[in-house]
């Protein structure tokens, strides 16, 4: 769980007066306070984050890159992380590692989330009471000691500790083939959470068929909905969770812009369903996609399965391509766009008037089992 640090940060209705201030007058607030602490502050924008708040990102990137290259700065003692819960809490890991915080002489890096309520819907379905429970209840037809726990990085930090606990792993969309592939020459099986698609869509690409790959659903009673004789026979149990952006995505759309212009290439993300990601041009990571565009010939037509903002920040980047978003509805993450410049400017002023609002800190012992997972992810390569 994370803890609120400070004893008294600032009262949660002082963010109203700043909710009718202007997009400029926030701007302008933000920048003195960036000016004011220089270095020591970071200021991360995932890639799908809105267009005013990247503004004021020193950073901008996918959840992993962007915990990275924070904690690899010398300078930071404070991340304000402009993406969703599960974000902040790698943040704080990595930024309060044992090595790290031995550089620093014990001092930790603060980690601020300026809207709480920024949460990431993939994650919660996989809480970790659910996760405990289907161990269990799969310890009584198999043997656990032969199943690798996998979470894509998108999860809780509970999560990923418990995969620390057990033997398994953290994965991200740009290697979790490699993960699985490390799995496999350890144990029999996979038990893949919270996303089920990119488990399937990447075991799938492994050889491994559907009928290895039962899906267990936390709300069913018995083994997840599943018979003894599919989870024997299984290679990959994959937990019942989604993106509800990325599962905005149908084959249809495919078929609707190929039918409307000729020659248009798909380019969609493995969190996308398997129907989605089957018939598409090319599948991969928010980087993939974004090196895709940047390294394809003037003229190239896409139509891009992934988060709305950085679709149209790829239309405005590459104006030399036609770009599409491959959905007639708008498919955003709502969540990560609570965050918006109130919010930013709310929680920095806090934090240069010391009294700093929604401060993440993981559990010291959720901390040490998830560092455990994440470095043996940064050990496959
Ligand atoms: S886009 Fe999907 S997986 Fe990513 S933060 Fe939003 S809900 Fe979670």
């Amino acid at each position: 769980m994370p803890l609120l640090l400070d004893p008294a940060p600032a009262p949660l209705h002082e963010l109203k007066p700043y909710k009718s201030l202007s997009n400029e007058e926030l701007s302008a607030r933000i920048e003195a306070v960036r000016r004011e602490m220089g270095p020591k502050l970071m200021i991360l924008g995932h890639h799908y984050q809105q267009d005013e708040v990247i503004a004021h990102s020193d950073l901008r990137g996918d959840s992993y890159q962007l915990s990275q290259m924070a904690a690899a700065s010398k300078d930071c003692r404070v991340i304000v992380f402009c993406g969703v819960h599960f974000m902040a809490e790698t943040a704080d890991i990595l930024a309060n590692r044992p090595e790290k915080l031995a550089e620093r002489g014990g001092e930790r890096v603060r980690v601020i989330l300026p809207d709480m309520a920024a949460g990431c819907s993939m994650a919660d379905m996989a809480a970790i009471d659910q996760v405990e429970a289907a161990w269990a209840d799969l310890g009584e037809v198999i043997d656990t000691s032969d199943v690798t726990p996998v979470t894509y990085i998108n999860s809780a930090a509970s999560l990923k500790a418990f995969c620390g606990r057990h033997g398994g792993i953290v994965c991200t969309s740009s290697n979790a083939r490699a993960v699985l592939q490390w799995s496999f020459a350890r144990t029999k099986r996979v038990f893949f959470f919270p996303d089920q698609h990119l488990g399937r869509n990447t075991a799938l690409k492994m050889g491994i068929t559907n009928d290895q790959m039962p899906v267990f659903d936390p709300y069913e009673t018995e083994l997840g909905g599943n018979s003894e004789a599919a989870i024997a026979q299984s290679k990959v149990i994959l937990w019942k969770g989604h993106c509800s952006v990325h599962q905005m995505f149908r084959a249809e759309h495919v078929a609707l812009f190929r039918q409307k212009y000729p020659g248009i290439k798909i380019l969609v993300h493995p969190e996308c369903p398997q129907e989605v990601n089957d018939i598409a041009d090319v599948s991969g990571s928010t980087s993939k996609i974004i090196k895709t565009v940047e390294e394809s010939p003037p003229g190239t037509k896409w139509a891009i399965g992934t988060e709305l903002h950085l679709v149209n920040r790829l239309k405005q980047e590459h104006p030399e391509q036609e770009i599409h978003f491959l959905s007639p509805v708008v498919c955003m993450c709502a969540t990560m766009y609570r965050i918006d410049l109130a919010h930013l400017c709310w929680s920095l002023e806090n934090l240069a008037a010391g009294r700093p609002v929604n401060t993440i800190e993981v559990d010291p012992d959720i901390t040490r089992w998830s560092l455990v997972a994440l470095e043996r992810m940064l050990e496959v390569k």
